[in-house]
């Protein structure tokens, strides 16, 4: 069996690497960048972490703000105009998930003949040419998209959020600066770290896992398994953000040369219809999911327990396998993770939209690199299970 290893070919990781952001440019020969980040990102002054550097080095950075959560295939086509309308020769995502994963959409479809729309591009289709390079700088940690093949965009016809992968997809260099991450609020920090979890506990059990995605799932793990509760009550405890922005870009990376599974298969249809944030609904399927595949995987799941830290080399599996969905639950209750019940979602609502959640679930093919693949009737139940 081989693996296709793929990362961006430069990563500048470290407090205040943000301002290097011109010298990064220049080691490409790049000097024009579209800069494409979200509204708040503007109005709060936190993109000017990105300006500010790029001027003082006499660049003119132009900037594309109409980044939405979740980013739709509409936003996808203002920014592919945007680009077009200018004389750029870069992008730069700058913000959480949604802005990266704005900027890397825009360079798929600007590369390819006007009009062909976003769901042309999604899997199990190759997104291998982007129109111009990506720079990615993350202020969650985090999707780990700076580090990633993959985009995810909202079909605005269907509310599908669409898996669009490929080396079109992959950053040219991420700048991984974990300053930016000190403003994050608590309940995203608390879903966004919760994301980079299921990235590196999903990668390392995936049927697709391999010696190389592997190292970097069980280092995030470590990472986040010991830092994630310090962020989440310490917003400006260093140690703690910059271990969780390394965790997240290290995920990201695991996942991209492995996989994600059955909770990110589930996950999406819930952000799709129901407009939950991406990390909360990760977590609301976390330990439901884990214990449906625990004994598929069991001496995987026991490993992620003890990197995670808290199981140790002398628990046997199933004693570590349990100390596993033990802690997931117990984090969940810590960092106040809602049921879908508790989030608002009506129970005849949740009920009327399983069949498609589940289908959509199974079409995106997360599921199949599950440790425990389901069938539709399982999908359904495990949404029932956590429905609360
Ligand atoms: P996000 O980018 O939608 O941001 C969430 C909110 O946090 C926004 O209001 C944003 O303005 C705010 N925010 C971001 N950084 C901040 C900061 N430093 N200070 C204060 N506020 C800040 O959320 P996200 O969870 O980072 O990204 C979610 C998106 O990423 C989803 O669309 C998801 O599908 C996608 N995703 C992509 C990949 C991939 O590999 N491409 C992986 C996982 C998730």
């Amino acid at each position: 069996m081989t693996a296709t290893i793929v990362s961006p070919r430069l990563m500048r990781i470290g407090g205040g690497s943000v301002g290097q952001i011109a010298e990064v440019l220049g080691l490409f020969g790049l000097s024009r960048p579209l800069v494409v980040t979200d509204p708040w990102m503007l109005s709060s002054g936190t993109v000017d972490r990105c300006l500010d550097p790029l001027r003082a080095a006499g660049l003119d950075p132009a900037v594309f703000a109409e980044t939405v959560p979740d980013p739709t295939d509409t936003v996808i086509e203002a920014g592919v105009a945007a680009f077009r309308a200018g004389d750029y020769d870069c992008l730069i995502g700058f913000g959480g998930g949604s802005p990266m994963d704005t900027a890397k959409a825009i360079a798929i479809p600007a590369a390819a003949a006007p009009g062909q729309k976003m769901r042309e591009f999604k899997v199990p289709a190759q997104a291998d040419k982007a129109a111009c390079p990506v720079i990615c700088i993350p202020t969650t940690a985090g999707t780990g998209s700076e580090a990633t093949r993959f985009t995810v965009i909202t079909d605005t016809e269907t509310d599908e959020k669409m898996l669009i992968a490929g080396l079109g997809a992959l950053p040219l260099a991420a700048i991984v600066d974990y300053e930016l991450t000190y403003s994050v609020p608590q309940r995203t920090t608390a879903d966004t770290g919760i994301d980079s979890l299921t990235h590196a506990l999903e990668a390392y059990v995936s049927k697709r896992a391999n010696p190389h995605a592997d190292s970097l799932a069980l280092s995030a793990m470590r990472l986040i398994g010991r830092h994630l509760r310090i962020a989440y009550h310490q917003p400006k405890n260093a140690a703690a953000r910059e271990a969780m922005m390394l965790g997240a870009m290290q995920a990201g990376l695991a996942f991209s040369n492995s996989s994600v599974a059955l909770v990110h298969g589930m996950s999406r249809p819930i952000g799709a219809h129901f407009h939950v944030p991406h990390g909360l609904s990760n977590a609301m399927l976390l330990p439901a999911v884990t214990e449906f595949g625990l004994n598929d995987a069991l001496p995987r799941y026991a490993e992620a327990a003890r990197a995670i830290g808290v199981a140790t080399i002398e628990d046997a599996d199933q004693v570590a396998g349990s100390k596993l969905l033990e802690e997931l639950r117990a984090l969940n209750q810590e960092l106040g993770v809602p049921t879908p019940r508790g989030h608002g979602i009506g129970a005849a609502q949740w009920e009327g939209m399983l069949p498609l959640m589940a289908k959509q679930a199974l079409g995106s093919g997360s599921p199949a690199n599950n440790p425990r693949v389901p069938d539709e009737a399982q999908i359904i139940a495990l949404y029932r299970k956590v429905y609360g």
